[in-house]
């Protein structure tokens, strides 16, 4: 999702990721400008504020002042408030309920309600394994009835006729009746929408719910329509209970707030996002992840799941209480260095970060930085296990063989070294459990 706000969000977190103090002032400078960027991509301005607020709570407490990488820990937060603003974990549909399930779909015209009542017919066949059964109930437009009968027959669910000269209700008992009839689990209903709010169509979808008694009452909204989603979601909100909203067009060049508006002031959680015009186009929303999205992080999820997958838990464990004990050497060094390639090495964890940011990385930066590892490496390899253990050791002659060794000059060895000092000193002040809780955060 390419839009303004992950753009600005992007450009923000990279920032506060460089900055090596966090002070109360800087927190409140960064916060300002999330808020900006909120703000211009048309989140409204409670959700804003709410949650700006609690951003700041949790910022200016010990988890980020003072913290050893205060710029990770700042973005983590906001990474997760953000998360827990569109929800919490993922998603499901509830189809806990005597059978026929019904989904009343709701929604403006446009909002892609017909498209959506397919794709959530195939995903419950395909992932459910489900019998569904669709129906329209818009009487008004004899082409929505049509169109959801092609979309119906393409997701490999059943159909259930509907006519202009028929009354919504009427159709909605009929359709109902077929379903308990023929076993179907899932009653799809969509319904008419219109342009803009309109009491009569309030009116007819409420008369619809209290037919029906849906298990489930969607709410399709389209993710770019910024500001508008937020007053239309109200207005749905206070004519009927909804049970959960369906964000369509998240592929398109939405401004992103959306999501966050639309679940804090319906209070309902953002069961689907339809992510093309395809049939098969419809994801559970995964808060997370949409939320390292919008943070321009790319997949986090999958990237520190891959981080963990590499990381040896036992090997970990070893290393802290060495650095306990004070013996962090440079065969630890090594170890670590080695860690990092199996991850993947850096090529493949930068395949998860989004476009925009991999781009600026540049392919000319990796090469270099995946240079730079393999040249560790054999400089480290080029020392006895002794110089390892004691890098003190290592002389000016000592530096020449080694250099001679690994085909560099003593410079490198000479900044390695140094590096492999500031990385112990580091390590020194975290102690053991400082660096478990930074394996576990990395995992958690
Ligand atoms: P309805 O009036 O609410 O029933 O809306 P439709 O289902 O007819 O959808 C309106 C338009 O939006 C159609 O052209 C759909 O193909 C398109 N659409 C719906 N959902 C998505 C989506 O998730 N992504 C994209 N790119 N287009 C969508």
């Amino acid at each position: 999702m390419a839009s303004a706000l992950t753009e600005k969000l992007s450009r923000l977190v990279k920032q506060i990721r460089g900055q090596a103090r966090i002070t109360e002032a800087n927190v409140q400078d960064m916060l300002r400008e999330v808020r900006m960027a909120l703000l211009e991509a048309d989140v409204a301005l409670p959700v804003v504020r709410d949650f700006i607020a609690r951003v700041k709570d949790k910022a200016l407490g010990q988890e980020v002042v003072g913290s050893l990488t205060p710029g990770q820990a700042l973005v983590g937060i906001i990474h997760r408030e953000l998360a827990a603003t569109m929800g919490e974990g993922v998603a499901d549909v509830n189809l806990a309920t005597q059978p026929p399930a019904v989904i009343l779909m709701a929604g403006l015209q446009g909002a892609g309600k017909t498209t959506t009542t397919a794709k959530l017919a195939k995903w419950l066949i395909e992932r459910r394994k489900k019998k569904v059964l669709t129906v329209s109930g818009d009487v008004y437009r004899p082409a929505a009835i049509e169109q959801l009968r092609t979309v119906t027959k393409q997701a490999g669910a059943e159909w259930f006729p509907s006519s202009p000269d028929q009354k919504p209700l009427d159709i909605a008992r009929a359709a109902l009746d077929h379903a308990r009839k023929h076993y179907f689990d899932v009653l799809i209903v969509d319904t008419a929408g219109r342009l803009a709010i309109d009491e009569a169509m309030m009116q007819e979808i409420r008369a619809l719910h209290a037919e029906l008694k849906p298990v489930e009452t969607l709410f399709v909204v389209d993710a770019m329509q910024g500001q508008d989603a937020v007053n239309t979601a109200r207005a749905f909100k206070e004519a009927l209970p909804l049970t959960g909203i369906v964000l369509t067009k998240l592929d398109g060049d939405s401004r992103g707030g959306a999501a966050l508006s639309v679940r804090a002031v319906t209070g309902a959680p953002i069961k689907f996002a339809g992510v093309s015009e395809k049939i098969d186009g419809l994801e559970l929303f995964d808060a997370e992840r949409h939320a390292g999205r919008i943070l321009g992080m790319g997949d986090i999820v999958a990237l520190v799941e891959q981080v963990t997958a590499g990381v040896d838990l036992q090997q970990a464990q070893k290393l802290a209480a060495k650095v306990k004990s004070g013996g962090f050497d440079l065969e630890d060094f090594l170890e670590q260095i080695r860690q990092m390639k199996k991850m993947g090495g850096l090529s493949s964890l930068l395949d998860k970060l989004p476009a925009q940011l991999a781009a600026k990385a540049g392919d000319a930066d990796l090469d270099r930085a995946e240079k730079d590892i393999r040249r560790k490496e054999g400089i480290i390899c080029s020392m006895t296990p002794e110089e390892r253990r004691r890098p003190e050791l290592i002389k000016a002659s000592r530096k020449r063989r080694i250099a001679a060794g690994a085909g560099v000059q003593v410079q490198e060895v000479n900044r390695l070294l140094k590096e492999f000092e500031q990385m112990q000193a580091m390590m020194k002040k975290m102690k053991g459990g400082g660096l478990m809780k930074m394996m576990k955060r990395l995992g958690g």
